[in-house]
């Protein structure tokens, strides 16, 4: 939750589209978004830094996570 906090107080947080697509990056990452609402969180992040940088994080996060459960398969 710290990249969260961190947009907020630098003033990156665009608005409620900005909170969506924080919302649903773990769902996204499972592949569990209708491809409709896949497609406006892919056309976020390709005009919103922030979100980006927040993916980024989350997405290294579960691949810790993918990595501890089956040692090996971490992607370098
Ligand atoms: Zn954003």
């Amino acid at each position: 939750m710290h990249d969260i906090r961190d947009h907020e107080v630098r003033g990156e947080v665009r608005g409620a589209e900005c909170r969506t697509t924080r919302a649903v990056m773990h769902d996204y990452l499972g592949r569990l978004l209708p491809a409709r609402r896949e497609r406006r969180f892919e056309a976020h992040m390709d005009a919103c830094p922030a979100c980006i940088r927040a993916f980024i994080d989350v997405r290294q996060a579960s691949w810790v996570r993918r990595a501890t459960a089956a040692a090996g398969s971490f992607p370098v």
